[in-house]
């Protein structure tokens, strides 16, 4: 799968990549990433790549000309190239949507810097726009990082086991289990006993409780969704 950053900041993302899950991805070739610098396709000579709002307003916004050739030139060299603006009005971004994307084969996402990007450069080009959250950060580079990890970690063969993903949080209305590693007493503070004894029967219970009791603490809304998930399987199942 690819992933091509838009930015005028290259340097701010790059570096994600030099270790871990991410760049062992990169070296067996999963995944590919590529940068484009819309300052490179600016026509203007001091190679500008923003000015003054029209109509008035603080601060620059990025122009649409190097923008409409820079994206040009990625949809002529791949047209199927899937492309997400990232912009703190959009919906925000979540696990079903990492899912989602991890199947499709380029994704190209577009930050913005200053006050933000000329809304003509999204209407041509945009298929997707997204948030991180309902807070302002000073460019896209960011919440790029954010989604494209979170994509990749749903394309096949980058994390090494993938049964992990099955038991995460947001895979299901609960959230995962409390995990613990050794020593199995540390500093007086013991693991459950039960996750001790090798019952696995007794194991799963208990970790079922414990993640009830998580999301009732951290996302009681969750809870909610789960309660009514299990009452309507319990019907299908008694009729
Ligand atoms: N003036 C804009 C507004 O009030 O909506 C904010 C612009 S922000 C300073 C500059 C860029 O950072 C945005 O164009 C966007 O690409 C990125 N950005 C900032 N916060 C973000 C968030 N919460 N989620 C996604 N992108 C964000």
């Amino acid at each position: 799968m690819k992933f091509t950053f838009v930015t005028l900041f290259k340097n701010l993302v790059n570096g994600y990549f030099s270790d871990s899950i991410l760049s062992r991805a990169i070296e067996k070739n999963i995944i590919n990433i590529e940068y484009l610098n819309p300052r490179d396709f600016s026509d203007n000579k001091h190679f500008k790549v923003d000015d003054t709002a029209v109509g008035g307003g603080a601060g620059m916004v990025m122009n649409p000309q190097p923008l409409y050739d820079c994206l040009d030139s990625l949809k002529k060299s791949d047209e199927d190239t899937h492309i997400i603006f990232l912009t703190p009005v959009a919906k925000q971004f979540t696990q079903r949507d990492a899912k989602r994307l991890a199947k499709k084969s380029h994704i190209a996402f577009v930050s913005g810097r200053y006050e933000g990007i000329d809304e003509r450069v999204l209407e041509e080009y945009c298929d997707e726009v997204f948030s991180i959250g309902d807070y302002i950060l000073t460019g896209g580079e960011l919440p790029s990082l954010v989604i494209c990890d979170s994509i990749s970690r749903n394309v096949a063969g980058v994390l090494g086991n993938s049964d992990s993903l099955s038991v995460e949080s947001f895979e299901t209305p609960l959230l995962e289990a409390p995990s613990f590693s050794k020593p199995q007493n540390y500093k007086n503070n013991s693991v459950p006993k039960e996750y001790l004894k090798g019952n696995h029967s007794k194991i799963r219970s208990l970790k079922l409780a414990l993640s009830e009791c998580k999301t009732k603490f951290f996302r009681p809304e969750q809870l909610l969704k789960h309660k009514i998930a299990s009452k309507m399987t319990n019907k299908g199942t008694q009729r």
